[in-house]
């Protein structure tokens, strides 16, 4: 059964996710990592992850919500951190998609949480767009750091970047977008290690072909199986089980 390693439970769209909850059984769904991007969003994931035993937490600040952090955010994710139910820090990162950014808050978020990552020993969920090359410039000192692993959230970087990351031993994680027509991401997927590649939605951003432009759902990770399979000339089912594997692999407190 499939895993979506990425999604945002919290978004009022979804109305408390119950529904999605209820029909992961039917929808092949065996487990959800709902993944905040703020305080809020971190603390309201934890406590649906603890609410219902197939959903598990990663909790973080975005970079996008640099700017918003409360002082003391770092303790709060920490407490959050200690539950259970919360496999990773994430999303994390750096994004400078959109213009007037401060990249001094998301530097300096960044390597706040990097710091919580180290105390914690969970694997980092990271966040990266149109930023690659100044993360690797502040990921390189914090390699050593993170011991417990780190994810590439919705790569897309190029592939010699996956295949850098691929090799310090970070998962690769795909959503919708390998999917649509223009995506290069086939050059990318026949590269990497299987073993490292995940998969996951973003919902309720970027639903796959054939639902893009449309809400996000957790059970359309299928589609990205799809393609993968399709690329490595592989059975969904196999690549299925495989990206499976690999997400209990890459967060150890997945159950
Ligand atoms: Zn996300």
């Amino acid at each position: 059964m499939l895993i979506d390693t990425h999604a945002h439970l919290t978004d009022p769209r979804f109305e408390g996710s119950g529904e999605i909850i209820s029909n992961m059984e039917a929808d092949g769904l065996e487990r959800i990592i709902s993944v905040g991007f703020n305080e809020f969003t971190s603390a309201y994931s934890v406590r649906i992850a603890e609410a219902n035993e197939k959903i598990y937490a990663a909790v973080g600040v975005h970079p996008s919500d640099a700017n918003e952090v409360g002082q003391g955010y770092t303790g709060t994710l920490k407490d959050l951190a200690s539950s259970d139910k919360c496999v990773a820090i994430g999303e994390i990162g750096l994004d400078y998609h959109y213009e007037n950014t401060d990249k001094a808050a998301q530097h300096r978020v960044l390597t706040e949480q990097l710091e919580l990552v180290r105390e914690v020993n969970l694997p980092a969920a990271f966040h990266v767009r149109d930023a690659y090359g100044d993360f690797f410039e502040v990921i390189k000192n914090y390699r050593d750091r993170l011991t417990a692993g780190a994810v590439m959230h919705c790569f897309s970087g190029s592939k010699e970047t996956a295949l850098v990351y691929a090799e310090m031993g970070f998962y690769i994680s795909f959503s919708g977008s390998i999917t649509f027509k223009n995506s290069k991401a086939g050059e990318i997927i026949s590269a990497l290690p299987l073993s490292q590649i995940l998969i996951e939605t973003d919902c309720p951003y970027l639903a796959p072909t054939p639902h893009r432009g449309e809400l996000n759902y957790p059970k359309y990770v299928r589609f990205q199986a799809e393609k993968i399979a399709e690329v490595r000339g592989l059975k969904v089912e196999d690549v299925i089980k495989i990206t499976t594997e690999n997400a209990y692999r890459a967060f150890p407190k997945l159950k």
